[in-house]
């Protein structure tokens, strides 16, 4: 309520926030999560909370008037179409040289993901986060986030022969035949659920094609994990359609933080104050740079330092699609859960899952989401002119993404006699490169804040998202801000309060 003063304030019920809460509550605090989203918790009129991935209302997009599709054409055709402005689940923020596509509502990029939980190789790690104890992660903080996010691995008999990963396997022969290795990646999807989906007793959810504006069923998002275990504490409320926008240090000790309520068009339709003793930002990657990068510039938070704003990566996305021979059909019925990648991150600087066109007819083609190792980092700035915060990403420099992305699909075209699809990003477009799903960085663990997360210069004000792995983590990344989120919040805790 307005005029409150509050223990601890979470901004943002993603990853970083959900942990973070959890843990905290778990350890006697009282905590208040801020979430500028829905709930996502209440059916619409067609009995469903979340729109198909085929017909796109204004549950899925996040304050738009048209849809802004990953996969903008079919077959020469823009899929485009207009839809009502409303608050609704998926979030393309656009930047001047990249689209960052982003989860809102409770759950945060859960509700919207592909379930991907992947655990970077060992090797790698030294390169991810160089300040953090790698004995320590794997020993004991991916093993917790992996429990806590119910992470297993998909049935491989049941897979061999399921028609819903057809296009997997038809992935797999291709990457084998060209000599990569084809490797499974664990998911966040409930497999026993699919294989009903599969059987026909239970309403269908990945292989009706659900994913990028939600699951109805079967993917164990945060609100069924940490969120569930959350509310189980009887510590935390959680605050929707609220948006923080001020944090400053308070007269009388801690932080006042300014918080707009808004309605499902957008509009704001109060402004709350509140006093918090202690602030942590998971707002995303996205959402705490841009808020610290304002805070710093316009006085509210001087004294953050000129880290703040840096280090930001798109993990390397590229998206491509290839099409097949008429004798390699990809299926029709495509779960929209992705099983499997292929790795060819040491020789190549890619890591390409094979991910589903769930378009619920046969496509002959096959589609790729690659994470590739980019040097590129950009860097957020606040514009005094338009009041908003810029990104400074060029558009070119995912020419170094793509050239690793082919390391693999030239070689299999090569190999198969294929080429690459050209209808789904545009005309004739091959790459789809104007885009991440994977943010982060901007705020960076041991740079703008202390080795664990803390900010410099302000005793109390903690980032615990995306926004402190610099820039890529060289296979999808929500383990690791789960992971990260562990370690540091047990810091925290064991030292800060
Ligand atoms: P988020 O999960 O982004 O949570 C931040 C929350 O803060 C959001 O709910 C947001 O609404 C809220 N917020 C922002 N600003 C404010 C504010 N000012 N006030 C109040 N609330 C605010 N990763 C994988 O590992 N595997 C996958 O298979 C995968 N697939 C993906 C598919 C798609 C389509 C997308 C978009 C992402 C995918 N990701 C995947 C990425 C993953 O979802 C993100 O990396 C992850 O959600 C980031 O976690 P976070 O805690 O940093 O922030």
């Amino acid at each position: 309520a307005n005029g409150a003063r509050v223990p601890v304030l979470v901004v943002g019920t993603g990853y970083g926030g959900s942990v973070t809460a959890l843990r905290l509550a778990q350890a006697g605090v009282d905590v208040h999560m801020i979430e500028m989203g829905m709930a996502w918790d209440t059916p619409g009129s067609d009995g469903k909370i979340f729109a198909n991935t085929t017909t796109p209302d204004h549950r899925s997009f996040w304050l738009r008037t048209r849809t802004k599709q990953p996969l903008s054409n079919f077959l020469g055709f823009p899929i485009d179409k207009n839809i009502p402005k409303y608050t609704g689940i998926l979030d393309a923020e656009e930047f001047a040289g990249i689209m960052v596509y982003q989860g809102r509502g409770v759950g945060g990029g859960s509700l919207v993901n592909g379930g991907m939980a992947v655990t970077p190789k060992r090797e790698n790690f030294a390169g991810i986060l160089p300040s953090v104890n790698a004995d320590e992660m794997y020993s004991t903080y991916y093993p917790r986030a992996n429990a806590g996010l119910g992470v297993t691995s998909v049935d491989q008999r049941w897979w061999e022969n399921a028609p819903c990963y057809q296009y997997a396997r038809v992935g797999r022969k291709h990457a084998q035949r060209s000599g990569f290795p084809f490797v499974f990646v664990p998911n966040v999807y409930d497999w026993d659920y699919m294989k009903a989906e599969e059987a026909g007793t239970v309403p269908k959810s990945a292989l009706a094609g659900e994913v990028i504006y939600g699951n109805n069923a079967g993917k164990k998002s945060l609100q069924k994990t940490y969120i569930a275990q959350i509310k189980s504490t009887g510590r935390v409320t959680i605050t929707t359609l609220h948006k923080v926008t001020s944090v400053a240090p308070a007269a009388g000790g801690g932080y006042t933080v300014l918080i707009d309520e808004i309605n499902t068009t957008g509009d704001t339709v109060a402004t709350k104050s509140v006093t918090a003793d202690r602030v942590f930002f998971a707002a995303g990657s996205v959402g705490t740079s841009k808020l610290l990068v304002k805070l710093k510039a316009t006085g509210a938070l001087p004294n953050l330092n000129n880290e703040v704003g840096k280090g930001w990566g798109d993990n390397g996305n590229v998206m491509c699609g290839r099409a097949n021979h008429m004798w390699d059909a990809t299926g029709k019925l495509q779960s929209s859960m992705p099983t499997a990648g292929i790795d060819n991150w040491a020789a190549g600087g890619a890591f390409a899952e094979v991910a589903p066109l769930p378009t619920g007819i046969e496509t002959y083609a096959s589609f790729y989401l690659s994470i590739t190792n980019t040097p590129h980092r950009a860097e957020f700035s606040w514009n005094a002119a338009t009041g908003k915060v810029d990104l400074s990403w060029q558009t070119a420099w995912k020419q170094t993404s793509i050239n690793m992305a082919k390391t693999i699909f030239d070689k299999i075209n090569q190999k198969e006699g294929t080429i690459y699809r050209t209808d789904l990003f545009g005309t004739y477009k091959i790459w789809g490169d104007h885009l991440t799903y994977h943010p982060l960085g901007g705020a960076v663990l041991n740079k703008a804040t202390d080795n664990y997360g803390r900010l410099h210069g302000y005793p109390g004000l903690y980032v615990m998202d995306g926004s402190l792995i610099p820039g890529n983590v060289t296979v999808n990344p929500f383990v690791t801000i789960t992971a990260l989120a562990e370690r540091n919040i047990e810091n925290i805790i064991a030292n800060d309060l």
